[in-house]
């Protein structure tokens, strides 16, 4: 199979999609970009440099003093700020929720899917976002969105975090959960939404396996 323009998986923060996206990526020999991470790096850079990440002024000239790279390594892609690999810390609650404010503005997303574009097109990675479909790759005929209810998607992170030792708060995540996808979904500019020609992939009731198998057959079927 020929993935030219690369191949999009699309869908709010939870729904299993990187997850998918890895092991799409790895069945197929081909590189996985998580456009989540680069998003999150400017908010962490943003907020170290203490800047606001609401300012588009600020923003934008933070932008174009900021050498943003993506790199892979043997295990996997990591993102390096000014030459600084600050991948570790992208995880951090704190800098989800800067990434979707700093994401909002034009200038941050025209420069991050420029990136996104190109290494799509030079390396037909698995990309995984919000608006792949839509806005970065929308030529390409491999577009996926990957969803699940908020519920089930915040019961997921509850469990997640109660496996690194942690007591999460359930109501308060799924609060967090709705507020972000009202956020994402909601910008004036390149908005989490699904392509008309995107498989639909709805999770709630289904494992990781069964999810990567549908979208191989999808892919196949093209
Ligand atoms: O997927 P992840 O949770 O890492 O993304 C963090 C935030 O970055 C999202 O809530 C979203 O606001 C933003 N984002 C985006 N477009 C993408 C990927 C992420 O706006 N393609």
């Amino acid at each position: 199979m020929n993935f030219t323009n690369g191949i999009a998986l699309d869908g709010p923060a939870g729904a299993g999609k990187s997850t998918i996206a890895k092991i799409i990526a790895k069945r197929l020999g081909l590189p996985y970009l998580d456009t989540g991470a680069m998003y999150r790096a400017m908010a962490l850079c943003a907020l170290s440099e203490g800047v606001s990440l609401t300012d588009a002024e600020k923003v934008d000239e933070l932008l174009n003093r900021t050498d943003i790279r993506v790199l892979y390594e043997a295990d996997g892609q990591h993102m390096l700020i000014n030459g600084t690999d600050v991948t570790g810390r992208l995880r951090e609650e704190e800098i989800g929720k800067g990434a979707s404010l700093i994401s909002k503005l034009r200038c941050v997303r025209d420069k991050l899917a420029g990136m996104q574009r190109q290494i799509a097109h030079e390396t037909h990675a698995v990309l995984d976002g919000r608006e792949i479909g839509t806005f970065v790759i929308p030529e390409t005929p491999y577009k996926f969105f990957v969803t699940a209810t908020a519920e089930e998607r915040a019961m997921r992170r509850v469990r997640q975090l109660e496996e690194k030792g942690e007591k999460p708060d359930y109501e308060l995540i799924l609060k967090d959960i709705i507020a972000r996808d009202y956020q994402d979904s909601h910008r004036d500019y390149a908005p989490l939404k699904q392509a008309e020609d995107a498989v639909l992939i709805d999770t709630t009731h289904m494992t990781i396996d069964e999810a990567v198998e549908t979208v191989l057959q999808a892919l196949e079927a093209r």
